[in-house]
């Protein structure tokens, strides 16, 4: 089949990389790529905002899936004009996107199913916020409604603080998103990404993983889109996976269903692991980046087969989803400055980087005018390996690191150290 993906950083990355390696892909196009994602495919010139421009090249290349790396696009609603024309897309239309793309639209939802996560409250006004807030107790969780690239979460841990991240919210400091704030109970616990295929109608668990979103070693400092992660996360344990099964995705996607607005793609679950069980922290509807990397380097299979079942209803037919039994882990390397002011242009040498079996995976790369690697962006790589356990993935992923020169750029040393610690005691 012909496939066109959609997206430029790691996660597309490595989503090419098992596509083109898929035995019924037959050509894989990408829009907008870079340069990683140009060993294996061919990079087209789509802006894919341009829906109208995305629908001609598919129809002109005989496109049979396309695959939507990022979530803008699905929470403009680019599924949907696909789909309105005949193609098979992998990823939600506009309306099941809310899950991402509206805070205030997930809690809702959750609240009618009976699906487990914090007590919360919308509100839309800064006089209602401040209202809302005596509802609550410290640490007060405040988080701008619409997609805020991460950011839009505020943790306060005083009334005025939490008080003054409101005023700042309702005064346009995340845009439109801030429009609506949700207030929400504070859940303490472990944190562990749970991911699922669906078609709508059946729903298959596609595996676990935990990031380091913290620009520093120990988990301090800024947030960033995610330092580095490793599958599986053992602290998802089997029983553990089939409650966040039962009692958050199958409902959630029930629900949605019942709403006309059937899912086709991942539902990928942010969950805490509190005391009473999991509780479900916030959606995405698409893989997380690098949590992708760590999948797609443990994934075996058609990748290519299950994302068209998944986007034709056809997962029921679908081969199992198997994963090795390995640990990957990824490790985030970003250009100096990052995450406020990336420095660009840094010279890259992957050197043997990938001599051991290690993958990297290009994010922010260009190519200078004598084809040499550059940094043009935050994330800049994503250097990902294997092992029978995360000690042993992590040292793999570091002797890759440790071959490459990027002066320009940093990474954590630490990825992984939780797992580690617990292989360790
Ligand atoms: P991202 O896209 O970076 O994951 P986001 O803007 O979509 O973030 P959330 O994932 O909802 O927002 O929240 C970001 C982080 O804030 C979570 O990963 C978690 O660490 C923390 N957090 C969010 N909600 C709560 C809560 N109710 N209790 C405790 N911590 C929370």
């Amino acid at each position: 089949m012909n496939i066109l993906l959609l997206g430029s950083g790691g996660r597309e990355h490595a989503l090419a990389w098992k596509l083109a390696g898929s035995p019924s892909c037959s050509q894989l196009f990408a829009a907008p790529g870079n340069p990683g994602i140009a060993e294996c495919a061919d990079i087209v010139a789509l802006d894919p905002s341009d829906h109208k421009a995305v629908i001609a090249f598919c129809h002109e290349n005989a496109v049979d899936l396309v695959v939507v790396g990022p979530e803008a696009p699905l929470v403009a609603g680019l599924a949907d004009d696909l789909r309105a024309e005949g193609f098979a897309v992998f990823g939600p239309g506009k309306g099941a996107a809310q899950l991402e793309g509206s805070k205030g639209f997930t809690k809702d939802l959750c609240a009618r199913a009976g699906i487990p996560t914090a007590r919360y409250e919308r509100v839309t006004s800064l006089e209602a916020g401040w209202g809302a807030l005596k509802n609550f107790n410290a640490p007060f969780v405040l988080k701008a409604d619409g997609l805020a690239a991460g950011k839009g979460v505020v943790i306060a841990e005083t009334r005025e603080e939490a008080q003054h991240a409101l005023s700042e919210m309702f005064d346009g400091r995340f845009g439109s998103a801030g429009s609506e704030v949700v207030i929400e109970e504070f859940m303490t616990g472990e944190e562990a990404s749970f991911f699922a295929l669906t078609d709508g109608e059946i729903i298959l668990p596609f595996g676990t993983a935990q990031d380091h979103k913290r620009v520093g070693e120990g988990d301090t400092g800024p947030n960033t889109g995610g330092m580095g992660s490793y599958s599986p996360a053992p602290v998802l344990t089997d029983a553990l996976i089939d409650r966040a099964m039962r009692e958050i995705v199958v409902p959630t996607v029930r629900t949605l269903s019942e709403d006309k607005m059937p899912y086709r793609g991942v539902l990928y679950a942010g969950l805490m692991l509190t005391d009473e069980g999991p509780k479900l922290v916030e959606y995405n509807i698409r893989f997380g980046d690098p949590e992708c990397q760590v999948l797609m380097m443990r994934f075996e299979g058609d990748l290519a087969a299950l994302l068209h079942a998944c986007a034709t209803g056809d997962l029921s037919k679908a081969d199992p989803v198997r994963f090795s039994d390995d640990t990957a882990l990824t490790v985030v390397m970003a250009a100096e400055g990052y995450p406020d002011t990336p420095k660009k242009g840094g010279a890259i040498e992957l050197g043997g980087a990938e001599d051991d079996g290690a993958k990297v995976f290009h994010a922010g790369t260009s190519r200078d005018e004598d084809g040499g690697l550059i940094s043009s962006g935050g994330r800049v790589l994503s250097v990902t390996a294997r092992g029978s356990n995360a000690t042993k993935a992590q040292a793999a992923a570091y002797k890759a690191v440790d071959a490459i020169t990027f002066p320009d750029g940093f990474c954590r040393r630490d990825i992984g150290w939780r797992e580690v610690e617990r292989e360790t005691a």
